[in-house]
């Protein structure tokens, strides 16, 4: 019989809010320990390159890697185990994990991988989030990938998955990569938006203007055209501002890589096995866990912190995961409740600082209502 190790909180997901969370509740003297799915800890840091926005507490002026990496010795010195190549493909609800280990390190060999459950009394989900995808015509061909993928290809492994490049979306994500591939020397043909607004900050679009990419808004892709060997050309088309497509505006360009960055949605997946209550929220990307203040979900072994309790950036992720942390800690007897409250406010500060201003308004709602369906 396979006997699970016991531990006192187990983080699934190692990047910023997973680490954070870890660096808490290991300082609070919890036996901690971080399962990745990844070769590095670090999450979505490790393939950023780019310097941070945002106040010194998070990293401002630091690339995502470096930051990564500070965050990891963190975890490590405060008696945190890091496990990567660990992917949790199942857990119950008192909190026993499935975990597969070897997956990636020895390319799939069914021989080296193995399987192993962790039972732990607390656990963290801090498993990040998943790309939307957009359906049209030859949108399976090869050449057609999320930006997330183009991401790891370019910046992890140094590779360039396409030459001429078509960019489908203008938020952070789009703008973040199309200009990483023109650093990697990718030509980025345009970049589209269905919405008549550019959703990502100016500063990344005027960057990529004044590269001399353009960025259509109400605009979208309609086809990419091919064959079994990759996309070659694509068909553009303007959206009216019902977002349908204006006749006689289609518009074919070539390229030979489609590159859809439309959008992140929580990673529910664990949470939804693990029996937490779900609720929608359209400002946070869909479907998450119901979570209160102390990021506790609806089963009150399970917390959840950062993308996966709602997409926002790295900066909130850091702060969330430290406040599933102490929260966790606190909740096994290893903080008293008065230092785990002075904590808790440090941190909710900084995090409204982050939600602050008019940018911050539709998270900062979201947040609250959804706060409100965990006390209901
Ligand atoms: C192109 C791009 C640019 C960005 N730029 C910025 C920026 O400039 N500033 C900023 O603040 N934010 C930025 N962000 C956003 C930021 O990267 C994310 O908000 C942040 O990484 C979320 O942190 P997280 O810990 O919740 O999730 P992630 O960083 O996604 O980490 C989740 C981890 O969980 C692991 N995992 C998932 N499921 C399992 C499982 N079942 N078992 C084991 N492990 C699992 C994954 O392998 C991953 O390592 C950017 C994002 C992108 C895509």
């Amino acid at each position: 019989m396979n006997i699970p190790e016991c531990t006192e909180i187990a983080v699934v997901g190692g990047g910023p809010a997973g680490l954070t969370a870890a660096i808490e509740s290991g300082r609070a003297g919890c036996r901690t320990v971080v399962l990745d799915a990844g070769i590095t800890p670090g999450g979505q840091l490790t393939k950023q390159i780019h310097k941070f926005f945002g106040s010194r507490t998070q990293g401002a002026g630091r690339r995502g890697l470096d930051i990564a990496a500070d965050l990891a010795e963190e975890a490590e010195a405060n008696g945190a185990v890091i496990r990567t190549d660990s992917t949790v493909q199942a857990a119950d609800q008192s909190g026993r994990l499935e975990v597969l280990n070897g997956a990636r390190s020895h390319g799939g060999s069914p021989e080296k991988m193995q399987l192993e459950h962790i039972r732990a009394k607390r656990v963290v989900l801090a498993t990040g989030a998943e790309e939307n995808a957009i359906a049209f015509s030859g949108w399976t061909r090869p050449g057609v990938m999320g930006a997330g993928a183009v991401q790891t290809m370019v910046n992890i492994h140094r590779v360039l998955p396409g030459r001429k490049v078509l960019m489908v979306g203008a938020g952070n994500v789009g703008l973040i990569v199309t200009y990483q591939l023109l650093q990697a020397g990718a030509n980025v043909r345009c970049v589209v938006e269905a919405a008549c607004d550019i959703g990502g900050y100016g500063v990344h679009a005027a960057k990529v203007r004044r590269s001399g990419v353009p960025i259509l808004t109400s605009h979208t892709v309609q086809e990419a055209h091919g064959d079994s060997r990759g996309v070659r050309t694509a068909t553009l088309v303007r959206l009216d501002k019902k977002w349908e497509p204006v006749p006689g505006t289609e518009k074919t360009i070539d390229v030979d890589l489609i590159c859809i960055a439309a959008g992140l949605r929580p990673n529910i997946q664990l949470s939804s096995i693990m029996g937490c209550r779900l609720v929608h929220s359209t400002d946070l990307g869909g479907w998450l866990p119901v979570h209160d203040c102390s990021l506790m979900t609806t089963r009150s072994s399970v917390y959840v912190a950062g993308d996966a309790s709602g997409v926002e950036e790295a900066t909130a992720a850091m702060e969330e995961g430290r406040l599933a942390g102490v929260s966790a800690a606190e909740s096994l007897g290893r903080l008293s409740e008065v230092r785990a409250s002075g904590r808790r406010r440090r941190i909710q500060k900084r995090l409204a600082q982050l939600r602050g201003g008019p940018l911050g308004e539709s998270i900062r709602g979201a947040k609250h209502q959804i706060q409100r369906a965990q006390s209901i």
